[in-house]
C-alpha cells in the first residue's frame, strides 16, 4: 500500500481528519435510523439512500454501529490526488462495527466486525475553481453551477458559502482488519486468565482435599496456603497459554485464506500501474480501487433495470438483490489492459464479503465480483468528479447524469467514460479463491 504517515503540517490533513470525525459521527446517526449525513457529497447520499431503500424493500431492520478503535498505528492517509480543481484526501482508521439485523421483530443476524474505514474527501482548490462548475444543492440535490448557488438555488432558494459545498466526503468504504489494541488484548486476555486461575486453583484444591482425605487427615488452612499462592499463578498463565494458541489458530486459518487471494492479486497491481503510466502519469492505484469499488457497490444497490450512466452494458440486476451489504476485502486483481481508440479497457476481480437475507437468517459470503471498466485517455480526469454534477458538453446544462443518459435540455448523449472509469460488464462468481 502506497499509505503514508499523517502529515500534520499540511492543511488538508488537519481538515480532512475534521471532516472524517464529523462523516463517522453522522454515518453512525444514519446507521441507526437518522437523516443521511450533510457531510457526503452526491455520490454517498445516493449510495446511502440506495441501501436504506433495499433494507425497506425486504422489510429488514438494522440496528449497527461503528466505533473507532483507537490502535496505536491505526491512523493514516493516501498521498492526496491534487488535479486542477479539486483534490482528494483518502484517510483511515481503525474501527469496530457491531451490526444485528431484525425481521419482524425477532433477531436473524448478528455480526462484530473490525475493520479499517477509509473516507476519501474532496477539496475544493480555491484559486482555480471560478464558480462555473457544477454543483448538487445540498439541500435539495438539482444540479447548478457553484455561483448560482451563492447567489441562491434557481430550484429550492437556499443561499450557500462556499464551505457549504466543499470539502464532502466523496466515498468511503472498509477493510477487514485482523490487528489487536492493546486495550483490547486486555480486555479479551482478561477473562482467559481470570478463568484458567480460578478453574485451575478450584480444581487442585478439590484434587488436595480429595488426596488428604485418602490418607485421613483433613484439609487445614496451612496445607493450602501454598496452593493458594501458586495455582492462580499457574493457572492464570495456562489462560493467558490458552488465548495465545487460540489466536494463532484464528490468524493462521485467516492466513490461509488469505493465500488464495494473495496469488490470485499478487503483480497485477503493478501490471496496471506500468500500464496507465503510459497515460496518465500520475495515475494512483489507491484512487483507482476507490472508483472502481464505488461503481461496484452503487451498481450492486441498484435496482434490476435501471438506466444507469455508470454501466454501459446489460447486467443481471437479480444477482444482486439479496446482498444487505458489502465489505471489501482490501484485494483487488487486475487481467487484461488494453487500448481501443481513445479508450483504454482493463479486467477486474474485487473481492468483498457480502452479507446476504436468506429469509430466515443472514449470513456472510466472499464474492468475486468479476468487471471490465473503461475510459477515455484523451480527456484529463477531475478528481472532484461526480456523476451526480455534470455539464452537458454541447449545451451546457448541468444535470445529474446517474439515472439519465441523454442531457435533458439537448438530447445529446451522456458517455461517462468521457470523465471517468465506467463499468462496461459487471458478473459475481463464487468466493473463490477464498
Ligand atoms: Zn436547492
Ligand atoms: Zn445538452
Amino acid at each position: 500500500m502506497e499509505n503514508r504517515q499523517k502529515n500534520y503540517g499540511s492543511v488538508h490533513d488537519t481538515k480532512a481528519s475534521m471532516m472524517y470525525n464529523r462523516f463517522l459521527k453522522q454515518y453512525n446517526e444514519w446507521l441507526s435510523g437518522g437523516p443521511i449525513p450533510d457531510t457526503g457529497n452526491q455520490d454517498i447520499k445516493y449510495f446511502l439512500s440506495q441501501q436504506r431503500k433495499r433494507l425497506e424493500k425486504r422489510g429488514l431492520h438494522r440496528d449497527s454501529s461503528i466505533e473507532l478503535r483507537g490502535l496505536l498505528a491505526s491512523a493514516g492517509a493516501i498521498p492526496p490526488k491534487v488535479g486542477k480543481k479539486y483534490t482528494n484526501v483518502t484517510e483511515f482508521r481503525t474501527a469496530q462495527r457491531n451490526t444485528t439485523y431484525s425481521r419482524g421483530g425477532r433477531i436473524i443476524g448478528k455480526f462484530r466486525k473490525k475493520e479499517i474505514l477509509y473516507q476519501t474527501i474532496t477539496f475544493a482548490n480555491e484559486a482555480t475553481v471560478d464558480g462555473t462548475e457544477p454543483c448538487t444543492c445540498p439541500s435539495c440535490g438539482a444540479v447548478s453551477q457553484i455561483k448560482a448557488l451563492f447567489e441562491g438555488c434557481p430550484y429550492c432558494h437556499t443561499r450557500f458559502l462556499m464551505q457549504d459545498l466543499y470539502p464532502k466526503v466523496a466515498n468511503f468504504y472498509s477493510i477487514e482488519d485482523l490487528s489487536y489494541s492493546k486495550e483490547e488484548i486486555k480486555r479479551t486476555l482478561t477473562p482467559w486468565c481470570g478463568g484458567g486461575a480460578v478453574i485451575f486453583t478450584v480444581f487442585m484444591l478439590a484434587y488436595l482435599a480429595w488426596e488428604r482425605a485418602k490418607t485421613g487427615d483433613p484439609l487445614t488452612l496451612y496445607s493450602m496456603i501454598c496452593p493458594l499462592i501458586g495455582y492462580p499463578v499457574i493457572g492464570a498463565f495456562g489462560g493467558y497459554m490458552l488465548f495465545a494458541l487460540k489466536t494463532l489458530g484464528y490468524i493462521f486459518w485467516r492466513a490461509m485464506q488469505s493465500l488464495g487471494l494473495l496469488f490470485a492479486t499478487s503483480g497485477s497491481k503493478n501490471r496496471l500501474i506500468r500500464f496507465m503510466k503510459n497515460y496518465e502519469p500520475d495515475f494512483g492505484y489507491e484512487n483507482f480501487a476507490n472508483q472502481v469499488i464505488a461503481l461496484a457497490k452503487n451498481i450492486i444497490f441498484s435496482e434490476p433495470g435501471e438506466d444507469l450512466s455508470i454501466i454501459r452494458g446489460p447486467w443481471d440486476g437479480e444477482s444482486f438483490q439479496n446482498i444487505t451489504d458489502i465489505v471489501y476485502r482490501g484485494a483487488m486483481s487486475v487481467g487484461n489492459c488494453w487500448q481501443e481508440g481513445p479508450y483504454v479497457y482493463a479486467d477486474i476481480d474485487l473481492y468483498f464479503c457480502d452479507t446476504y437475507d436468506r429469509g430466515s437468517s443472514m449470513k456472510e459470503k466472499n464474492d468475486r465480483i468479476r468487471m471490465i471498466v473503461g475510459k477515455n485517455i484523451q480527456i484529463p480526469q477531475d478528481p472532484g468528479y461526480s456523476i451526480h454534477q455534470v455539464s452537458c458538453e454541447s449545451c451546457g446544462a448541468s444535470f445529474d447524469a446517474m439515472k439519465i443518459r441523454h442531457c435533458p435540455y439537448c438530447k445529446r448523449e451522456y458517455d461517462m467514460r468521457d470523465h471517468a472509469w465506467t463499468v462496461m460488464k459487471i458478473r459475481k462468481t463464487g468466493g473463490k479463491p477464498s
